[in-house]
């Protein structure tokens, strides 16, 4: 992909425009779902995407550590101002560098950083090639390179005990092949990364969209009244998540069905966009992702889609809530 593709892309993921360390206490909002459950939704792009924490008798554990450093800094004096607890533990929903750039200033404080093991892998080389690779800023370089990695790896599934309250972290299939979902089964809280981005175009740069639709699926068997926290875009629930489901399944069957006619590939790639345009014109980030979101799912019904290598194992279903 060019560099200049992958800017553009980035740009619906993270704000790549500086904003003033005074920015750093409104970059997100802060949005009490339960008992010691928070999500820290993205203020226009200032903290680069959702985060969130969860509170045990014992211990915190911060899921996703934002595109900003100073935005992490502020997470972490809203925690402290809730809890003296440890922050024990910081876990990546994947490896994207919007989601893991405070990881560093968690572990300075004492956090072991958690994902899925193939982030652990992924970290830096993938990031670095997200950004541009050679071409990429050398203030972009040198933050990828201040990027710490996770030190905790897990395969499939892994609980973690906060004290008093379990959290599950659960491999799902989709956005980049080493996502995390993490369900807080007691508050009924999904922490979804970014395989659910509410009424926005989506980052398909690592995507398998075939792979993906059904993880959605699996998971609309959750409670109806589960709230579910997006990698972008405001709080969600799971009827967000079959509108997001819808775009994905919209995109992959438009694209199947263009490639099914004779056809200019550039003729085809128009098709599929204005009718993505019709439904989700008003979507965020339309105009900078959904172009690239057509040339990437064409790539994919095609063969020719680069994602990070291997893919792992199928995706488990989310396993019923249970109490504490
Ligand atoms: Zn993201």
């Amino acid at each position: 992909m060019k560099a200049g593709a992958v800017a553009l892309a980035l740009a619906g993921c993270a704000a790549l425009v500086a904003a003033a360390p005074s920015f750093a206490e409104a970059a997100f909002e802060l949005k009490p779902l339960g008992p010691g459950v928070y999500a820290a939704i993205d203020r226009q792009g200032k903290a680069g995407a959702n985060a969130g924490f969860v509170i045990g008798s014992e211990a915190v554990a911060v899921v996703d550590s934002f595109f900003r450093e100073d935005a992490a800094r502020a997470l972490l004096v809203e925690i402290r101002k809730l809890t003296p607890l440890p922050i024990r533990y910081v876990i990546n929903t994947h490896h994207h560098i919007d989601h893991v750039s405070g990881n560093r200033l968690f572990a300075e404080a004492g956090a072991t950083l958690v994902a899925q093991r193939q982030v652990l892998d992924w970290l830096q080389p993938e990031n670095l090639r997200l950004v541009g690779g050679d071409k990429a800023s050398e203030a972009r370089k040198r933050q990828v390179a201040g990027l710490k990695a996770p030190q905790l790896g897990y395969e499939q599934q892994l609980s973690l005990d906060l004290g008093g309250r379990r959290i599950l972290l659960q491999h799902l299939a989709g956005h980049t092949g080493g996502d995390t979902a993490v369900w807080v089964a007691d508050a009924q809280v999904l922490f979804l990364g970014d395989l659910m981005w509410r009424a926005s175009v989506p980052n398909l740069i690592d995507a398998r969209v075939q792979r993906w639709i059904p993880t959605l699926d699996a998971l609309n068997t959750l409670p109806a009244g589960a709230a579910v926290v997006p990698g972008h875009g405001e709080m969600a629930n799971l009827a967000d998540m079959r509108n997001f489901r819808d775009y994905l399944r919209d995109l992959q069957t438009q694209v199947d069905a263009a490639l099914a006619q004779p056809g200019e590939a550039e003729q085809r790639q128009q098709q599929v966009l204005d009718v993505l345009r019709a439904r989700y014109g008003q979507w965020a980030y339309f105009e900078g992702l959904a172009r690239a979101n057509v040339r990437d799912m064409f790539a994919e019904a095609e063969g020719r889609k680069r994602t990070p290598e291997p893919q792992p194992a199928p995706s488990l279903p989310m396993p019923a809530p249970a109490g504490r």
